[in-house]
């Protein structure tokens, strides 16, 4: 069962006398935008829902907030406390007999899962000692609320980890690939909605080799720019031009480019070789094919100057 619990704002919206609200859904959210919308003005609410954009709890629309009362941000768990901006949970919901069936062969696990899933790991960790396992379930950086969350762009609750191996709860590769890289160790993925259990290895491999691809090619390029993203939770200056004197001194010369969205459109006109990115990681990670050009992280372009050896997922703390 997916939930979005809208009721519980209702009491705060109330507190607040709110009048005109802003609704922002992540897109692959917005197509029940009408009705969450519906729910809203049937209690008397003036809404307005963002049309821009939303990658996650770092990208709050600022604009729309200036022109009501509150911010509904939906599906994602807070970075950060902004005075009128509330956040709406969306959770997904699961049976926690389906962990009575894997078998895992490391006895001290580490557990971890995306922000939908993480509301129910201390319930999974009991099933797990239950079953004579010792399991960690650790707090991470303030980014991340939820004990055992993990994000695209932060795996703090693995941080120093004395578990054999890790177990991520939830769907999708990216979490866990990210994990195996962050902490070296055997990461096993669990989906608790259709039962499919996996040890996390190839994957890995063909993620570095394509990321070593993307280095290469930029080393043969002669222009390139850092791309720094002005929303509010991905916004890394400091880091970009910290690398710009780095590349420097390693006799490239590259531009910083500072812009809201990081698409391959917003970047056409500009002809660079490749791109350093310090803003989502997942841009560099996932859209990796609708860029023409490279787009490393940087780590990836510290590899490329020759002040970094290991590879390192990209992380912002
Ligand atoms: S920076 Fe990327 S991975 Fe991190 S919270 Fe934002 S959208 Fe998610």
């Amino acid at each position: 069962m997916r939930k979005l619990d809208l009721e519980s704002v209702l009491p705060e919206l109330q507190r607040r006398k709110a009048k005109r609200i802003g609704i922002q859904i992540p897109d692959g959210l917005k197509y029940r935008c009408e009705k969450i919308a519906e729910f809203f003005e049937s209690r008397g609410y003036e809404v307005v829902i963002s049309g821009s954009a939303c990658y996650g709890a770092c990208d709050v629309d600022l604009d729309l907030l200036r022109d009501v009362d509150v911010l509904l941000h939906l599906a994602h768990t807070p970075i950060f406390d902004i005075d009128r901006v509330l956040y709406v949970p969306y959770y997904i919901d699961y049976d926690l007999e389906v962990f009575e069936d894997i078998d895992i062969e490391e006895k001290r696990i580490a557990l971890i899962a995306s922000a939908q899933y993480a509301w129910k790991l201390p319930q999974v960790k009991e099933v797990l000692e239950r079953r004579g396992y010792e399991v960690e379930l650790k707090t991470g950086s303030k980014r991340v609320k939820m004990p055992g969350q993990v994000l695209g762009c932060n795996y703090t609750v693995l941080r120093n980890s004395k578990a054999e191996a890790v177990l991520f709860v939830g769907d999708g590769l990216f979490h866990p690939v990210g994990a195996k890289i962050y902490t070296k160790k055997k990461v096993y993925r669990f989906c608790p909605l259709d039962g499919e259990f996996e040890e996390v290895e190839r994957d890995v491999e063909d993620f570095l080799r394509k990321r070593y691809v993307s280095i290469s090619k930029a080393i043969e390029a002669e222009r390139g720019a850092i791309i720094v993203s002005s929303k509010i939770g991905q916004k890394r200056l400091g880091l970009a031009l910290k690398l710009k004197v780095l590349a420097k001194e390693r006799g490239r010369n590259v531009e910083v480019i500072y812009l809201d969205d990081v698409t391959p459109q917003r970047l056409e006109n500009f002809l660079y070789g490749y791109y350093v990115n310090t803003a989502c990681p997942r841009i560099s990670y996932d859209d990796v094919e609708l860029y023409s050009v490279p787009i490393l992280t940087p780590q990836e372009f510290e590899i490329l100057l020759g002040v970094r050896k290991d590879y390192e997922v990209d992380e912002i703390p």
